[in-house]
């Protein structure tokens, strides 16, 4: 069993492409028995994101009828009020979108002082999502330097002592080559006592579903990673 999620954002729809059964066909077809749909659900008091919420009741039936775990993935400003019981999901995927113009080393600090604060203002998630995220958008895709390592080590060890996971994100790794977070800090992470990671491939679309996820194990592998965390009534460590 991999845990591999799959974003579909808000286009959840009973009937096209981004449907459940059409999912599920696809997750067959290649090969994956197990997975969990985070469909994202983004609270920010940016109207950019006003349209990035789904019916969540609808969405939830949806899963059930089709015995699926029922994911999210939780987008946050770390400001606005979240008006949404997160103990009805089953994997709670906590992100942060908002992000800092010009793309620098500064404004991925920015970004992390953030992102260090809002994971003290809540306690009902599982796996903090694609950590240097602002790199996706830098037009060189440069990594995070040494200098935002001090943060990174203070976000590490609260999610170690919370128990809470880190995502292993796949999307970038077709696009330049390092998943989010990249190598180096996942290197940084397993020296911080991170060893519980999740693996999603941030599909957004159902031909992308899994994408990256056969690169990303021999990625941890390398590190030196022996398990990846799965959820089959409870968490396990899986061997890998
Ligand atoms: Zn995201």
């Amino acid at each position: 069993m991999v845990l591999v999620d799959y974003h579909i954002h808000s286009h959840f729809s009973h009937d096209s492409e981004s449907s459940i059964p059409h999912i599920l066909a696809t997750c067959r077809e290649k090969g994956i028995t197990s997975f969990v749909v985070t469909d994202h659900y983004e609270v920010s008091c940016k109207d950019i994101w006003k349209d990035w919420v789904f019916d969540v009741q609808d969405y939830t039936k949806e899963m059930k009828k089709n015995s699926l775990l029922v994911g999210v993935e939780l987008g946050w400003d770390g400001v606005t009020p979240i008006n949404l019981d997160l103990t009805q999901f089953d994997f709670v995927l906590l992100s942060h979108h908002d992000l800092d113009e010009p793309l620098d080393q500064q404004s991925y600090v920015k970004y992390l002082e953030r992102l260090n604060n809002l994971i003290r203002k809540i306690d009902v998630f599982h796996s903090l999502a694609h950590l240097d995220f602002p790199r996706r958008y830098h037009k060189e895709k440069e990594a995070f330097s040494k200098d935002t390592y001090d943060l990174l080590r203070e976000i590490f060890k609260y999610l170690v002592q919370k128990g809470k996971f880190l995502e292993l994100n796949t999307r970038t790794i077709s696009i330049y080559g390092e998943p989010n977070p990249d190598i180096e800090i996942l290197n940084l992470y397993k020296s911080c006592g991170g060893e519980m990671l999740t693996l999603g491939s941030d599909a957004h679309d159902t031909n992308n579903i899994g994408m990256g996820i056969k690169e990303a194990i021999e990625i941890l592998k390398n590190i030196g990673y022996k398990y990846i965390m799965i959820f089959d009534g409870t968490w396990k460590f899986k061997k890998i």
